[in-house]
C-alpha cells in the first residue's frame, strides 16, 4: 500500500444510538483504562466506522472539550483535513477483498514507530473478519505488545467469523441496532421524508439507518425495485432464470441475495401465521402472498438455508461464479411454486 492510502480524514458522528457505548469508551478514556484493541461489533449499517472514528478523533485530540473533540487544535485540524500521520486506516486493497499480511506488517511498522504529533497513534481496521489467517496472526503480535499510547479499534460486521486468538486480545464492544422508533425518526429527518416512508425503507434494509441512507443515496431503490420485478416475472414465467441471472451478473449478488433472503423469510410469516400484517416488504404483499398459497414450508426452508450459506460463502471471500450461483438461486425460487 502506498503511504498516502492510509491517510484518512475523519468523519467522526455519533448517531444517537451509540450513546450507551460512546459514554462507555470516554469513561474508560478518562479514567486511564482505555484497552489497548477494542473491538466494535455489530450488523452493517448501523454506523460503527463513524464511532470508532468519533473514539480516534477524541483521543488524539489535546483538548476535548464537552466530552467531544474540540475541533480546534492541531490534531483535530488534521484529522478533518488530508489526515493524521498518527492515523492509520486499513481495510481491504478492494471492497470484498481479503486484508493481506504485508499490510498487517506495514501496519505493525508504524505501531512500533514514535507518535509525531505528541499523542495518541490510533489504527482504524476494518472489516476485522477480511483478515486472513496469516494476515491476524501477523497482528496477534502487535494486539500483545502494542506499545504505549496506542489504540487499535478493530470494526467487524461478522464477530463469528473473526479468529478467537484476536477476538480473546481485544474489549469488546457491542454496538447494537436501534430500536426501530428511534430510527425511523433519524431516518425520516435525515432524509426528510416522513416517519412512515422511513419505517418501510427500514423494513427493507433489516432495520439498519445507515444501510437505509445508503440505499436511498446510491438509487439502490431502482436496482431492487428492478430485481423483484424479475423474480415476479419468473414466476409468471415470463422470463428465464438464464436471462435474469445474466442481467444481474454485474450487480452485488450478496445485496440481491440479502434481499431475497428478506422476502423468504416474509413468505414463512405468511405460511406460520396465515396473517400479511407480520411481512417486512410490503410493496410485494401479492406477489409473496400468491407464492404463499402454492409452496410449502420445505421448499421455503430449504431455499433460505441455501441462500444464507452462500451469502456467507460470498462474505468469506470464497470466488464463485456469480451468474451461476444466481441462476441456480433464481431456478430453485422459481421451483416453489411448482408442482
Ligand atoms: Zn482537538
Amino acid at each position: 500500500m502506498e503511504i498516502s492510502d492510509r491517510y484518512h480524514s475523519l468523519n467522526a458522528v455519533v448517531y444517537p444510538w451509540f450513546d450507551g457505548q460512546w459514554q462507555r469508551v470516554l469513561k474508560l478514556f478518562n479514567d486511564q483504562r482505555l484497552p489497548h484493541a477494542l473491538l466494535l461489533n455489530g450488523m452493517p449499517g448501523i454506523g460503527k466506522v463513524r464511532l470508532a472514528e468519533a473514539i480516534a478523533g477524541y483521543v488524539m485530540c489535546h483538548q476535548p472539550l464537552n466530552d467531544k473533540a474540540c475541533g480546534e487544535c492541531r490534531s483535530c485540524q488534521l484529522l478533518n483535513s488530508s489526515g493524521h500521520p498518527d492515523l492509520y486506516f486499513l481495510q481491504p486493497e478492494a471492497p470484498g477483498k481479503a486484508i493481506k499480511v504485508d499490510q498487517v506488517r506495514q501496519l505493525t511498522e508504524f505501531m512500533h514507530n514514535t507518535s509525531q504529533q505528541g499523542g495518541y497513534r490510533v489504527v482504524l481496521l476494518e472489516p476485522a473478519e477480511a483478515m486472513n489467517t496469516s494476515a491476524a496472526n501477523a497482528l496477534l503480535k502487535t494486539l500483545e505488545e502494542p506499545g504505549r499510547d496506542t489504540l487499535l479499534i478493530l470494526i467487524t460486521h461478522q464477530l463469528g467469523q473473526v479468529m478467537p486468538t484476536i477476538k480473546s486480545r481485544c474489549q469488546r464492544l457491542d454496538c447494537h441496532l436501534p430500536n426501530s422508533e428511534v430510527a425511523a425518526n433519524w431516518l425520516s429527518a435525515e432524509l426528510e421524508i416522513d416517519t412512515d416512508a422511513a419505517r418501510k425503507l427500514l423494513n427493507i434494509v433489516h432495520g439498519a439507518p445507515i444501510a437505509g441512507l445508503t440505499f436511498k443515496k446510491e438509487g439502490l431503490q431502482a436496482l431492487r425495485a428492478d430485481f423483484l420485478t424479475a423474480l415476479r416475472d419468473l414466476l409468471r414465467q415470463k422470463v428465464t432464470p438464464l436471462e435474469v441471472a445474466s442481467q444481474f451478473s454485474k450487480e452485488d449478488i450478496e445485496q440481491l441475495l440479502g434481499w431475497l433472503h428478506g422476502l423468504l423469510a416474509d413468505i414463512t410469516r405468511i405460511l406460520m401465521t396465515q396473517n400479511n400484517d407480520m411481512i417486512r416488504n410490503v410493496d410485494m404483499l401479492k406477489m409473496l402472498s400468491g407464492v404463499a398459497k402454492h409452496t410449502t414450508p420445505e421448499k421455503v426452508f430449504t431455499l433460505s438455508d441455501f441462500v444464507q450459506s452462500e451469502c456467507l460463502g460470498l462474505q468469506r471471500r470464497q470466488n464463485p461464479n456469480k451468474q451461476l450461483l444466481l441462476e441456480r438461486t433464481l431456478i430453485d425460487w422459481t421451483a416453489l411454486v411448482r408442482s
